[in-house]
């Protein structure tokens, strides 16, 4: 798909559906971009002619993306939640500005990173509803998908002219004598004996470092800034370490990599990035991005204007975890079943749990952009769904917790047709059908054999309709040896039929679903609950694994209405009174139903409606 504005479908951001449409306000990133774009500040970008996006422009020729962003994750776990605010802002505003959104995979640590992460991360971008193979801007498409391991090269160029022009130099120093030097908040570091080497001394150890003959922890490349610097970011900061390690795309080449304050800022600047948007454990780097990228334009590498960061806060979620790594121990330790399991926070697990893009796009927009530390209820998510699905989702009748019920009346051979929209304000979609028979399965807690104040279900002499079929009047129950109901029983009056004339002359307090014994579809439906049972799971130090919700899965047989049947895995119901439930895009088939509750209705049931 296109990052260019004109999108139609209700399945694309951009154009799509009003919800999103309306909640889209200004921000301060907006109000920031909108002053560059007045002020002309990135109008006259020229490629500088490096071999990566200017592959697909003319050297020299002006860049036509009035902006440029970027999404740039580390290989080294799923998407999660977190990153969805990021995916929406980056994307989103080269939507909206007619601009680029880049996918760059940054890729510059060997230890942590894998293929498998790289394909889910494409694969939820995209299923998001954002893309990199965008649409003529002017004339020319663009391709935009980079690895910075692509840039190993230019970064090591760059560190050759670092060293050369006085601004780098490699340091011999142990980690712990570099660390100790370092100082602290209160107290200036302390130059390292190495600091003045020649440059020349510098560069063949440099080269010597990429060659592979060093050992690792032997030297490192500073870039040489002050170390009096009241922000430690300055004091001299690592660029290079020697890694003998093997990387998954770059295999040996290399034997030192670049550091991530290094790479990134170099990686936007080969892309011609405009707006480099990151989360606010930033803020105090960004002069050394600054920095970095002010020298290497100094020897001609870069043109100018060179790209601009700013940060917000990230998203945090209450009873959520939103770090790779603690999601990860989540997998490991076989809390949950895997990195998509439904109670996990991961895009892929949203996905599972019946999530749709247009949810998550929508959430995004209404949590909104802004400085200020941002700690959201999952109500503000759920909520975002049930808007989505409301409008979009068949309705259905799944019984959950089923008990039966004998019409005893209701002839035995009699199959009495039976039929409901499948959505009450969109008739164009039309009925689903199905028979009521004598014996049905409705919800256990639809019927009370001694009923507490205000129950206006069924039990014994009370009438209730079953919605789209009879009214009916309980005449008594069964129960087993323990006083458990097995089965609740009633006569059905024939001329009270929903839809009928004179129906409505029955005035019953209950309405109630049901399902057919004979023709209901058994199913197994999972419904889910919060995976924590703290609101900040991992708050003080607190392992999130130590207030696992024992409750959050919950597996139960049901029954659903026949039409059910021609479901297929991802499409999305809701089950009156129960909510929003979706096939299992894994273990659902035909023969084999699997539904997952996506989400609980707005309003809970209750008593009489
Ligand atoms: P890690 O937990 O491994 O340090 P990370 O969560 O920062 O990593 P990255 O892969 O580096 O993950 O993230 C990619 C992008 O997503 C970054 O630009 C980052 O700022 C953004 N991002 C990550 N987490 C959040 C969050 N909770 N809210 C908003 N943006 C986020
Ligand atoms: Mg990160």
């Amino acid at each position: 798909m296109s990052t260019s504005p004109k999108t139609s479908s209700k399945d694309s951001p951009g154009a799509s559906s009003d919800a999103e449409g309306a909640a889209r306000t200004s921000n301060f990133i907006r109000q920031a971009i909108d002053s560059d774009l007045a002020a002309g500040t990135y109008a006259q970008r020229r490629w500088a002619g490096h071999p990566t996006t200017a592959d697909q422009h003319a050297n020299g020729a002006i860049d036509p993306a009035k902006i440029r962003t970027r999404f740039p994750p580390e290989p080294n776990g799923y998407l999660h939640i977190g990153h969805a605010k990021s995916i929406c802002l980056n994307f989103g505003l080269a939507i909206d500005y007619a601009g680029r959104c880049h996918m760059r995979f940054d890729d510059t640590n060997p230890v942590k990173e894998d293929q498998e992460y790289v394909d889910s991360i494409l694969e939820t971008v995209k299923w998001l509803g954002f893309g990199w193979d965008a649409a003529p801007v002017g004339t020319t498409p663009e391709s935009n998908l980079y690895y910075a391991s692509d840039y190993f090269e230019h970064f090591y160029r760059f560190a050759e002219y670092l060293v050369q022009s006085g601004h780098a130099y490699v340091d011999s120093q142990t980690a712990d004598q570099i660390r100790e030097r370092r100082g602290t908040l209160t107290e200036a570091g302390t130059n390292s004996p190495f600091r003045d080497r020649p440059a020349d001394e510098s560069l063949a150890l440099l080269r010597e470092m990429r060659a592979g003959s060093q050992p690792e922890g032997s030297h490192v490349l500073r870039a040489r800034i002050d170390m009096g610097s009241p922000n430690i970011n300055l004091r001299d900061p690592i660029l290079y370490r020697i890694r003998h390690a093997h990387h998954h795309r770059t295999g040996d080449a290399w034997s030192i990599y670049p550091m991530y304050d290094y790479a990134h800022p170099l990686s936007d600047a080969l892309e011609n990035i405009t707006h480099s948007l990151c989360t606010l454990e930033f803020e105090d780097h960004r002069p050394f991005y600054d920095w970095i990228l002010e020298r290497v334009a100094e020897g001609g590498f870069f043109q100018r204007p060179l790209p601009r960061q700013i940060e917000f806060a990230r998203l945090n979620m209450t009873f959520t975890v939103t770090s790779k790594r603690k999601l990860q121990e989540l997998v490991q330790s076989k809390s949950v079943v895997g990195w998509d399991d439904p109670r996990m926070p991961t895009l892929v697990g949203l996905r599972r749990r019946g999530y749709t893009p247009a949810s998550i796009r929508l959430f995004c927009e209404r949590i909104g952009v802004s400085k200020a530390s941002q700690w959201v209820e999952p109500a503000v998510l759920e909520q975002a769904l049930r808007d989505d699905l409301d409008a979009s989702a068949a309705r259905a009748a799944a019984v959950l917790d089923p008990i039966r019920l004998e019409l005893v009346n209701f002839p035995e051979s009699l199959e009495e047709a039976c039929s409901a929209p499948v959505h009450p304000h969109q008739p164009e979609r039309g009925l689903r059908h199905f028979p009521l028979t004598r014996e049905l399965w409705i919800e256990r807690e639809d019927f009370m054999a001694q009923p507490a104040k205000g129950f206006f279900r069924l039990f014994p002499g009370n009438r209730v309709r079953l919605r789209y079929g009879f009214v009916i009047e309980c005449t008594g129950f069964e129960a087993d040896a323990d006083g458990r109901v097995t089965k609740v029983l009633a006569n059905y009056f024939p001329d009270s039929k929903s839809g009928t004339p004179g129906a409505d002359l029955y005035k019953v307090k209950g309405n109630i679903h049901w399902v057919s014994v004979r023709h209901g579809l058994p199913a197994q439906v999972r419904i889910y609950d919060r995976l924590f049972t703290e609101s900040a799971p991992d708050a003080g130090g607190r392992n999130p694994l130590d207030c696992l919700n024992p409750q959050a899965l919950q597996v139960v047989q049901a029954y659903l209405e026949p039409s059910l049947a021609q479901a297929k895995p991802e499409d999305r119901f809701q089950f009156e009174r129960h909510g929003y439930f979706v096939a299992d895009r894994v273990e659902h088939r035909a023969d084999r139903p699997v539904f997952n509750r996506a989400v609980t209705l707005k309003d809970s049931w209750g008593a009489g409606k």
